[in-house]
């Protein structure tokens, strides 16, 4: 089938996706935006899924973002083609194809330029009680907040490490919630070091002592040096113990606290969507500071894969200011490569995008310094602790494979199973590579990196049966 020679695809329709979507309708090019949400604006600007639900409205500033950027996509629209609800759960690089499942069908999609714009998904943090019922990550409780789901509960407590717990204790409280505390894993003496970079942004910084007042006004406690030590409950979670923690992050026992609440938010940062990437051999490189392996890309968020880009979170994660400047970066860079624009207009475009992001990242690098756990994590797992929730692989386990002398991550998968359920490894494995580094004395470049399969999420049977229909690409 031909390929337009004009069409641009794009996998996510977040900030990223969306300011790529423009960039290219500013120069007259079409192109295909994929979401497996049945609504545009990715992880931030979630919308509310529900006629008529009453969620609490997302913070005035992401709000206006939101409007602003939603806006100017309305207006580039007649240039989008959207396939919305449609999850790529496969890929066959060779023909440069891609597979769909929508509405309980699989069909393939084929492109000429690509550009990844995946996001990120929030890196879970085992502990002992945090399958209970009423745990959560805390992107996952604000995503039920700003979509005006059921509230996620009464009374939250929210533990971990990053300045989005401040911003999530304000929405959560506007949703009506009692938050019983905030509880930030790093010191005081931490917040100091990262004043610097802090500092290079007075705007957010602004934005954020904003957050902090507005916890003060609304008396909600935030305690710094502080993290989980277990959630506790029959049927779901009725009590999180808390404790200081050292310089290493080890919870001081003899002086743990046990709170009653019906739900606690955990948070420690977010990890690059990187599977569609690996699936078309892109090659990868570990990046701590962004959230570990991610596509190498160069300045043009190209990455190792011909005419194949990848922008926002899945090329790192830098928050949403960042993941627009870059799709947008990615637009000009597929602009140039199909030679729509010359190469010096590209890179006079591209100059002031790229001065940007050096900017905004150098704020961000304070706040990426919280997300990296400390080794006493690791200590919050009795022996029967579920590490791997898909299959049921227990701490314990681990430490055999371990014993028997295991080191790579592909390894660990295929002696205990982790990684080998529905999610892939999306929640158990940044916790097992870290592990591995950890317990092995090892390396993360050594431990490695799961490999993906299709279908990358699950797929009724009769879609497998032979649904297969042939889209326009
Ligand atoms: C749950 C969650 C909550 C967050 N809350 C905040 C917040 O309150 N404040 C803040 O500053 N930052 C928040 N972040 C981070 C912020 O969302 C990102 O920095 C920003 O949205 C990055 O934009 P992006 O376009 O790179 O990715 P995203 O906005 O994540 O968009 C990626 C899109 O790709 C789609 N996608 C992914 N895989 C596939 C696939 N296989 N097939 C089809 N579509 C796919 C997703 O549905 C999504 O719409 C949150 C992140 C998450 C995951």
């Amino acid at each position: 089938m031909a390929v337009p020679r004009d069409s641009v695809t794009i996998i996510g329709a977040g900030p990223a996706g969306l300011s790529a979507a423009i960039q290219l309708a500013q120069h007259g090019v079409h192109s295909t935006i994929i979401d497996s949400s049945r609504h545009i604006g990715g992880a931030i600007y979630k919308q509310p899924d529900i006629a008529g639900s009453r969620g609490a409205p997302i913070n005035e500033k992401a709000a206006a973002e939101a409007r602003a950027l939603l806006a100017e996509f309305d207006h580039r629209r007649p240039r989008v083609t959207e396939k919305l609800g449609s999850d790529v759960v496969g890929c066959f690089p060779k023909s440069n194809t891609v597979v769909l499942s929508c509405e309980g069908k699989l069909c393939t999609h084929t492109y000429r330029f690509l550009i990844l714009g995946t996001g990120c998904h929030e890196r879970a943090q085992p502990f002992s009680g945090w399958t209970l019922p009423g745990v959560m990550g805390l992107g996952g409780m604000q995503t039920q907040v700003k979509c005006g789901l059921v509230r996620p509960g009464n009374r939250v407590a929210i533990v971990g490490s990053g300045p989005l717990m401040i911003l999530a204790a304000r929405e959560m409280h506007q949703a009506g919630m009692d938050v019983v505390g905030v509880f930030e894993a790093r010191g005081r003496r931490d917040l100091l070091r990262t004043a610097g970079h802090l500092l290079s942004n007075p705007k957010l910084l602004m934005e954020g002592l904003g957050h902090l007042r507005y916890c003060k006004q609304h008396r909600i406690p935030l305690h710094f040096g502080y993290g989980v030590v277990a959630a506790k409950g029959r049927e779901r979670i009725e009590e999180l113990e808390v404790a200081p923690y050292t310089e290493q992050w080890q919870p001081v026992r003899e002086r743990s606290v046990s709170l009653k609440v019906d739900c606690a938010a955990v948070s420690y940062g977010f990890v690059p969507r990187t599977q569609i990437a690996q699936m078309l051999r892109c090659a990868h490189g570990y990046d701590r500071q962004a959230g570990g392996y991610r596509p190498v890309t160069d300045e043009w968020q190209r990455t190792s894969v011909k005419h194949v880009y990848s922008a926002g979170d899945t090329a790192g994660v830098h928050g949403s200011p960042v993941a627009m400047l870059e799709g947008r970066l990615a637009a000009l860079a597929c602009l140039a490569d199909m030679r729509v624009l010359s190469g010096e207009k590209a890179e006079e475009k591209a100059e002031p995008l790229r001065r940007r992001t050096a900017r905004i990242r150098s704020f961000h690098r304070a706040f990426e310094y919280f997300s990296h756990e400390k080794p006493g994590m690791f200590d919050l797992l009795d022996d029967d602790c579920v590490v791997c929730r898909c299959e049921g692989v227990t701490k314990a386990v681990l430490d055999q494979a371990l014993e028997a002398g295991v080191l790579d991550i592909n390894s660990l998968k295929l002696r205990t199973r982790i990684g080998m359920g529905e999610c892939q490894g999306k929640m158990c494995s940044p916790f097992c590579s870290e592990y591995l580094v950890s317990r092995q004395n090892s390396s993360p470049g050594a431990v490695g990196m799961l490999s993906p399969r299709f279908p990358l999420a699950p797929v009724p049977m009769a879609a497998l049966a032979g649904s297969k229909e042939q889209d326009d690409g």
